[in-house]
């Protein structure tokens, strides 16, 4: 009998775990269910719905060559997954299912409800881990805890690494066509926002395959150097495709591996810095599974509950909109508007900016940047607001306030960047771009700084200081 496989965030048929394994037991029946309302419920907005929907059509394309029909339903809620699932089963006679894991609370919740409803029905259901080299759970600390600091996740990450972990899945033979036919993709429903236009982020497997070739080939080895600078685009920007599995972090560590000589902890500084950024990726899939309050919109450190967060409802437009008067500041959140995706840098810059500067709740701004980011990722982008407001792991000690000025000059000295996203600048002599003399700006249409950095540095500081635990 058919084998079903329920494509989640993993819409690619190489190197996926599940796909492999439910290829080994019989002809595979591919399912796909789209929770557009629950999914908008948690926060994402068009950008990656839109992107989501792509990844859909190529994955569809994918399996057809692989003789491996699609099923597609729409449904509002993950509570209906289960009887849609063991509805398909029945349909299609099929007695095994197979998916990857998600690791969010509410993602696990789910799939623990089908795994039930199929045991129940006497059919089987089995999660793979895919996503990580190591699943939640898997490394711990002396004392047997969860990692809540990186440093030392990174370490045991690397001495218990074997080849096998990282070794990629075997794609599916094409097989011979059930008599199933696959359903024909529904269009996207009007949605509140219009997505970011298709050509920043073409969807599927292909499209990720040439990124992170080019990527290798041209900024790999000089990623340590580049990669703070967002007018250089020395990163991969293979965030949205990670995200929703159009590419694995085994397929890009093992390119990366090849590149270095087979060392991922050792030999080109770049490419040892980029791995690097794969480890804090699934450090913070296992903090959201370790630290489940996370998932609940509670700080990692408890005692950051008491922050006396500013009710600021203009200076989260003007944040929102990129008219801070912070050049750096503003031109990142029009980046971010405009593309569906942020530099890293920028991220930390913009996100400390909210909630230091201006004093508002990180939460706000993780959930404006999850609407907008086609990366949109629970564990990731929750990490990095925790660890800009000095809320989360690792914490940013909480008296480190970036100067925007000072880390714009760092990391786009030559202003071409502030240029590119804010063109009323863009005949500022370079230097005058970073933090413009009010005289320069006669005439042109940019607001003077919302808050002054000094007063509200020492604003911050005051705050944090308040804290019980500080
Ligand atoms: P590269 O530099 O090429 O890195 C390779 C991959 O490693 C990335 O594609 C990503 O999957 C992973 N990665 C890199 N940096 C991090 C990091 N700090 N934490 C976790 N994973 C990382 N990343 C997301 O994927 N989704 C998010 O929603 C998200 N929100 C963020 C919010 C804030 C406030 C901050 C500070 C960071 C956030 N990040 C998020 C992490 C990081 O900014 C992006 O992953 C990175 O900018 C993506 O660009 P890239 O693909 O060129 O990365």
């Amino acid at each position: 009998s058919p084998v079903l496989m329920w494509f989640r965030s993993d819409l690619r048929i190489h190197d996926n775990t599940a796909l492999a394994a439910a290829a080994r037991q019989g002809p595979v029946l591919a399912v796909h269910l789209r929770f557009l309302p629950h999914w908008q419920r948690h926060g994402h907005g068009a950008n990656q719905l839109d992107f989501r929907a792509r990844g859909v059509a190529a994955l569809h394309e994918a399996l057809e060559g692989l003789g491996i029909p699609l099923l597609h339903r729409e449904l509002d809620d993950f509570a209906e997954a289960p009887q849609a699932l063991l509805a398909i089963a029945r349909e299609t006679e099929a007695k095994a299912l197979h998916f990857n894991h998600e690791y969010p609370l509410d993602e696990q919740r789910r799939d623990r409800a089908v795994t039930a409803a199929f045991d129940a029905a006497g059919l089987r259901a089995t999660g793979h881990h895919d996503a990580v080299a190591f699943a939640p759970g898997e490394l711990r600390t002396g004392k047997g805890d969860y990692y809540g600091v990186f440093t030392p996740f990174a370490k045991a990450w690397h001495r218990q690494l074997t080849a096998a972990r990282l070794a990629l899945r075997d794609i599916p033979a094409p097989q011979a066509r059930p008599s199933v036919n696959a359903d024909p993709l529904p269009s996207m429903p009007e949605l509140p926002d219009a997505p970011v236009a298709e050509r920043f982020w073409p969807a599927g497997e292909a499209a990720a395959a040439d990124r992170l070739e080019r990527f290798l080939r041209f900024h790999g080895r000089y990623y340590q150097r580049q990669r703070d600078f967002p007018a250089i685009r020395g990163t991969s920007e293979l965030s949205p495709y990670l995200a929703l599995g159009m590419i694995s972090h085994r397929q890009c560590l093992q390119a990366a591996l090849t590149e270095n000589d087979g060392a991922l902890a050792e030999g080109d500084a770049g490419l040892v810095a980029w791995v690097n950024e794969f480890v804090w990726r699934e450090f913070y899939q296992h903090v959201a599974h370790g630290f489940p309050q996370v998932c609940r919109h509670r700080a990692f450190q408890a005692h950051t509950e008491q922050l006396p967060w500013r009710d600021d409802e203009a200076g989260f437009v003007a944040w929102c909109k990129g008219q801070t008067g912070y050049p750096i500041v503003d031109a990142a959140m029009r980046q971010l508007v405009a593309t569906g995706w942020m530099h890293n840098r920028l991220r930390m810059i913009t996100a400390m900016f909210l909630a230091k500067h201006l004093l508002i709740d990180w939460r706000r701004g993780e959930a404006f940047f999850l609407r907008h980011l086609v990366d949109g990722e629970f564990a990731a982008n929750n990490g990095g607001w925790q660890w800009a407001a000095s809320t989360g792991t690792d914490a940013a000690p909480y008296f480190r306030i970036f100067n925007p000025a000072t880390q714009s000059r760092r990391f786009d000295p030559d202003g071409l960047f502030l240029a590119e996203w804010l063109p009323e600048l863009a005949d500022l002599p370079a230097k005058a771009r970073h933090d413009p003399p009010r005289d320069l700006l006669a005439g042109v249409d940019y607001p003077p700084p919302i808050v002054d950095h000094k007063a509200a540095r020492a604003r911050a500081l005051d705050a944090f200081k308040g804290l019980t635990s500080n």
